[in-house]
Formats: C-alpha cells, structure tokens, sequence
C-alpha cells in the first residue's frame, strides 16, 4: 500500500506498531523497507510500541497467566486497535486520512477508515506483484509470533525457525490459568492458542520431530523474506539492531486504560 501511495505522490507519515511479539522477520523487513524506500525519499516512521501496565504483549500474557485468544480478541483491542486510536486522536488525525492495508479481497474487513489498496482493486496476488516490480523481497505474514490465529504450519515455523521464541510460546501456554468459559469445546486445564483446544503446543511439537527434514528449506526462506540475502541471520540481526535503537523515543497519552504507548520517530532527537 505505501509502495502505490508513494507512486500517486502521496505525502504523510508511516506508523507500524509493534506489540513486542512481532515475527523477528517482519521486525527486520520494516527496518529494510525504511532504509531502502522510505528514508530516501524523506518519509517519516513511527514505530509504535504500545505497552499494557507498562508491558508488552508477551510479557502482559506471561504476568497475568494469559495466551492471546481468536475468540476474545483483548489482544488486538489493547495492542492495535486502542493504541492507533489514540494516536490519531493526539495528532488530530481524522479517520478518513488514515490508509489501512486491507486489500481487495478483505473488503469484509472495512470501517470508517481510507482503504486505498480497495479503491485501487489491489488484491494479495496484485500485492505481491507490485512488491516485486519494485525490486523487494515478498514479507511473510505479518503476525505476533503467538497468534491464536496461526495455522499449523506456521506453527511449524517457529518452531523450525525460531525454537526460542517456540519455546516461550510452549511456557506461556502452560503458564496460563484454566478457561474460565468452561463450555467451550475442547477446554483444557489450562488455556490453549488453540481456540479449539484440540492441541496444545507441546503435543503439536512432538508431532513436528517427526518430521525435521523440513527445516533447511524453511530456514533459507526465512532469510529471503527479510531481505538478508546470503547472510547469516544473526549478522542481519548485529547489523540492524543498533539502528533501531538509535531511534527517539518518548512516552504519550493517558492511562485510562492501563495503556501506554511508546512512540519512536525516526529522525528527531
Ligand atoms: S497478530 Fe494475533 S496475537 Fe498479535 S495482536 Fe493480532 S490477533 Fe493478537
């Protein structure tokens, strides 16, 4: 979407908000989508880092025993939803400037809001295409690295890819306390990505060492999607790193809500 906005001449300002449980791929390919396409050509970058008591979304779940869950949705409200509405709202920012990047094919998905990627009848495939025309990588999905809504095989990719954050996903799920909507179909002692409960990470684990041979593959395409090339990613990670903490940082909003959201901009000390 900034890619044809940026075409048509569009000037503003990009914010990305980052939960803290963001895919380290995704992480990565903002910052090399700054560096290449908006920094160039002089756009600003928010990332927006909203926080919950002080906390980001993993350790919000790990503090109060929780998992994100597709039937109660607390963590887009509280991590996307609250904090873009509040910041419009600080910057006096009407609902009909803010560009949101639901294609064509999500038309299900709009509110009150400036879709451009519908009114350009772009859909994924056109995406995609238009990515490549300008000479980068295809992202992959961007998602927490704990989202409810993660289908099995992406699942199977952190755990190929990223066994750190798989395993912290493993203990925040058994950290969690008992469903307290005891009705639900499968529930469990404890609360499972799964709105299902048909499968608890660790027995979904067990499932994938079966079948390691995968992984090379995986892991190669990873790199590929952040734009690494044919470095290693731990040098992607060394490279990168320092430049995203050199960005200002400052602290805005109130805390009705228990929410805070930190707010980086590019470029101001
Ligand atoms: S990507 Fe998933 S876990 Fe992250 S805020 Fe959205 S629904 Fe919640």
């Amino acid at each position: 979407m900034v890619l044809g906005l940026l075409d048509r001449g569009w000037e503003g300002t990009v914010w990305w908000i980052d939960t803290g449980a963001e895919m380290p791929e995704s992480v990565l390919y903002v910052r090399m989508f700054y560096e290449r396409i908006l920094r160039p050509r002089g756009v600003r970058m928010w990332v927006i880092r909203p926080r919950l008591q002080g906390l980001a979304l993993p350790e919000y779940c790990e503090a109060k025993r929780l998992v994100p869950l597709a039937w109660r949705r607390w963590c887009t409200v509280g991590y996307k939803v609250l904090p873009g509405t509040r910041l419009a709202s600080e910057y006096n920012v009407e609902p009909h400037e803010q560009a949101l990047g639901i294609n064509a094919g999500e038309k299900r998905r709009m509110r009150e809001r400036w879709y451009p990627l519908v009114e350009w009848g772009w859909d994924k495939r056109r995406c995609i295409d238009e990515i490549r025309a300008h000479g980068l990588p295809v992202p992959i999905k961007s998602r927490c690295w704990c989202c409810p809504f993660q289908r099995v095989r992406e699942w199977r990719y952190i755990w190929s890819v990223h066994p750190g954050l798989w395993e912290r996903a493993v203990a925040m799920e058994e950290n969690s306390r008992p469903p307290t909507n005891s009705g639900r179909p499968g529930s469990r002692e404890h609360l499972t990505f799964d709105p299902h409960g048909r499968f608890t990470l660790r027995e979904l684990g067990e499932r994938f060492a079966g079948r390691r041979a995968r992984v090379d593959m995986i892991v190669s395409d990873a790199e590929e999607a952040a734009g690494c090339g044919g470095t290693q990613s731990g040098e992607c990670v060394a490279e990168v790193a320092p430049a995203i903490l050199r960005h200002y940082q400052y602290r805005f909003g109130g805390s009705g809500a228990g929410l805070v959201a930190e707010v980086q901009v590019d470029g101001e000390e």
